[in-house]
């Protein structure tokens, strides 16, 4: 699993940030958490391509979180026999998206479905057979959601000694029981994998948290996780700004980090008004708080590690 950062600045693209916007790459598929305006030039210069796309979650409705929207499907329009696409958001994103469609008139060849967030709703937003992503409200100046993707769990460490007391032959065998299925021995007893493998084992989380004032959905949404993408637009010393417009500063976000047992966390949405010979006392401020803090780069890839190192 590889988060791939297509932008980390907030408010506007500049020449040297593009707006936040964070790719997932596992499994052969990618899931975008937000897109906006420039976020294809990203997903160009990282060459991650498109073909994998299937999902897109946005934060929220301000241009450089969604102006990247229209650019990011008529890119995948390009691709002979794209698979659907579907778009998670909040409520409004729909018409949004649609109003583009119809106004620009551009050209579709796949499907588009649209989650749409309400209180009704669960926890999970979306899931397919390798992962789950987590929504949850923040508080910001609009409405806005923070997520967390989750590798599901994976089959616990095969035990070879359990095997072997069970009189399965080594082979083809042990491969089925460690890849999860059942198998019948010669005479006819069943073995489940369960009796072969140990505990279900925690997949790779990430957070990915941005445009909010320190609260709830922060903590519920960073817990723990392996890699958290959460916002540190200013330096402590223009608090002020992000208590105003519904952001956290560099400080907050490393706090909260520090808090909820984050591994690494990774500092986006950079206001512009700090150019990159700045970042350094950003990064600074942020790890005088917590020390797996860093400001992130553009394109800059992050493998995400297992909980505990265990593979
Ligand atoms: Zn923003
Ligand atoms: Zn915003």
């Amino acid at each position: 699993m590889e988060c791939i950062l297509l932008g980390s600045g907030g408010m506007m693209p500049m020449p040297y940030r593009l707006p936040t916007s964070l790719a997932v790459r596992f499994n052969g598929r990618i899931y975008i958490f937000d897109a906006g305006e420039g976020t294809q030039l990203g997903l160009k210069k990282t060459k991650i391509g498109i073909r994998g796309l299937n999902v897109l979650a946005v934060s929220h409705l301000h241009a450089d979180h969604c102006l990247g929207i229209p650019g990011i499907m008529m890119l995948k329009a390009q691709i002979q026999d794209p698979e659907p696409l579907t778009i998670i958001g909040p409520p409004g994103i729909k018409k949004f998206v649609e109003q583009a469609h119809a106004n620009l008139g551009f050209f579709l060849n796949f499907s588009v479905s649209f989650l749409e967030w309400s209180e009704q709703n669960s926890e999970v937003a979306y899931e397919d057979g390798k992962i789950r992503i987590i929504w949850h409200p923040l508080e910001h100046s609009r409405f806005c959601l923070g997520y967390r993707l989750e590798e599901l769990d994976r089959p616990g460490k095969f035990k070879p000694h359990l095997a072997t007391s069970l009189e399965i032959p080594k082979g083809s065998l042990w491969g089925k029981l460690q890849q999860g299925e059942s198998i019948t021995l010669e005479d006819g007893t069943e073995i489940s994998p369960e009796q072969v493998l140990g505990q279900p084992r925690r997949g790779r989380h990430v957070a990915y948290v941005v445009d909010t004032r320190p609260s709830k959905g922060v903590y519920r949404l960073c817990q723990g996780a392996d890699i958290a993408f959460m916002e540190g637009m200013f330096l402590p010393e223009h608090a002020e700004h992000a208590e105003a417009k519904g952001h956290l500063t560099v400080l907050d976000a490393a706090r909260i980090a520090g808090r909820a047992g984050v591994r690494r966390a990774v500092l986006v949405h950079i206001s512009p008004r700090y150019n990159n010979d700045e970042l350094s006392l950003l990064a600074e401020a942020a790890k005088s708080r917590f020390e797996g803090a860093e400001m992130g780069e553009d394109f800059q890839v992050y493998s995400v590690p297992y909980p505990n190192d265990e593979d």
